[in-house]
Formats: structure tokens, sequence, C-alpha cells
């Protein structure tokens, strides 16, 4: 499979490591869009939030479950944003799911 973040996980491509866990890998984003931004993502592949279901959903819980210490770790002791964007109108670009997680500064309130 042709995924970058698989490749990611299994080491093919270095990435700059955050957290880690038995099922979750957490790194900083290449391309940062915040002081703090890391992606947190599951060590299964899966698309994206639009393919969860009953079979897979306690995957995406035990990433979501990871962000806490990922915030920890970061220093994000005065809250910070957790994004996933889904398909062509979300405009995700890797279609492994990924939690954004950013922060280090005010963000603004508004979304476009
Ligand atoms: P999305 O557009 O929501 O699918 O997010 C994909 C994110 O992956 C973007 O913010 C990219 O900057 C980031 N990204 C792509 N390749 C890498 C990489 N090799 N290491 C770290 N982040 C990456």
């Amino acid at each position: 499979m042709d995924c970058i973040f698989c490749k990611i996980i299994a080491g093919e491509i270095p990435s700059s490591k955050v957290y880690e866990d038995e099922h979750v890998l957490a790194f900083k984003d290449i391309n940062p869009q915040a002081p703090v931004h890391v992606l947190v993502i599951p060590k299964t592949h899966i698309e994206s939030v639009d393919k969860l279901d009953a079979t897979n959903a306690d995957i995406a819980a035990k990433v979501l479950a990871a962000v806490p210490a990922v915030a920890r770790q970061s220093g994000l002791t005065e809250g910070y944003r957790v994004i996933t964007n889904v398909g062509k109108h979300g405009c995700q670009s890797v279609f492994h799911l990924h939690f954004h997680v950013l922060g280090g500064k005010q963000l603004p309130a508004e979304m476009s």
C-alpha cells in the first residue's frame, strides 16, 4: 500500500516523533500551521473518519485517548485544537486517519 503515514509507522520515512504506544504514533507536521502542530495517527491503516464504524471505532478511540498525552508533552497548557479533514471538500491530503493537534498560541475563533 502506498501510504506515506504507513511508511512513517514502518520507519521507512523519518519523522519527528512526539509520542508512541502500541496502537498510536504522533509526530510533528512537516508543514506546521501553528507553533505546535502534531499529527496523531493509528498504527492500523484507516482512510479517514468516514471509514469508521462499530468494527474499528476502538482504534479511533485509542488515537483520541492519546491526544492529552501529546498535548502535555508538547506544553499545550492553555488549550489546543484537534482537527481531522475528510475527503475532497474537507481538504484531506493524506488518506490515513490523522488528527491534527494545533496550539502554542491563541488560535483564531473563525473557521474558513
Ligand atoms: P491533511 O491535509 O489533513 O490530510 O493533513 C496531512 C498533513 O500531513 C499535512 O498537514 C502535511 O503537512 C502533513 N505531512 C505530509 N507528509 C508528511 C511527513 N512526511 N511528515 C510529517 N507530516 C507530513
